[in-house]
């Protein structure tokens, strides 16, 4: 993926910093051939944990199926299903100041999947019974003793609206929301544009960019908002 801020000079602004990130979608499987899943790429996930390891963190990604590399520098922890990826997410609390959640985790998984592929019965319906997921962000954000945490939120309509109501309920410090209901945006797109919405009241727009940008611009408003609360 050729990138506009792989060319910036590294700045070690993050030193120190333990970053782990969660990107791409789940999978959650019916029978060992199909699966549930979403259209997350990945790639604000990823440039994410470029961005942070480029300004010095050590960086964890856990992430479920994406077509992207294992960015070089980074501790990659490959998952498919949203509860192997709460695993890794609480396996790695511990030790992080920085968690940012920006997979696509599937909302239900399947109840009872198969362990043998479901025959071909085409003269009648087929029912799924759905269950939900455990939210990991907040049971990460009840878990945390000291990380800053950051969420995500892909919306269709009403943005500010939902993503005001999901800093609550998530208990986040800094909620990324983004309309995905655009085209050239969000999902699968290069580019993203999103607002920042934090526990302090405060908001920020952040213009369409590409997400290697975007990535550095998240992490330049996790440093502003820890130096203390914005007046
Ligand atoms: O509720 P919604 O799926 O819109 O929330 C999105 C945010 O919550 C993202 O940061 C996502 O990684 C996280 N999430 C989670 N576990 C779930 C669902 C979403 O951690 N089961």
């Amino acid at each position: 993926m050729p990138s506009d801020a792989d060319d910036a000079a590294p700045v070690a602004d993050l030193a120190g910093d333990h970053v782990v990130v969660t990107s791409g979608p789940t999978r959650e499987w019916i029978d060992p051939v199909r699966y549930i899943s979403n259209r997350s790429s990945g790639k604000m996930g990823h440039s994410l944990a470029v961005a942070a390891r480029r300004r010095g963190a050590t960086v964890v990604l856990i992430s479920g199926p994406t077509v992207l590399d294992h960015p070089a520098g980074v501790t990659c922890v490959d998952v498919e299903t949203a509860l192997q990826m709460r695993d890794a997410a609480h396996a790695h609390l511990a030790a992080s100041t920085i968690v940012i959640k920006a997979a696509a985790v599937a909302d239900y998984r399947v109840a009872a999947p198969l362990a043998q592929k479901i025959a071909s019965r085409k003269d009648r319906p087929l029912a799924l019974e759905l269950i939900p997921n455990p939210d990991i962000l907040r049971e990460l954000a009840a878990r945390r003793t000291g990380a800053f945490l950051v969420g995500f939120a892909a919306e269709t309509h009403d943005l500010r609206d939902h993503a005001a109501a999901k800093l609550r309920t998530k208990g986040v410090d800094l909620l990324v929301a983004n309309d995905v209901s655009r085209a050239g945006i969000g999902f699968e797109a290069d580019d993203n544009e999103a607002l920042l919405l934090d526990r302090w009241g405060g908001v920020l727009a952040l213009p369409r960019m590409s997400k290697r940008r975007m990535a550095d611009a998240i992490l330049d408003r996790v440093r502003h908002l820890r130096a203390g609360p914005p007046r």
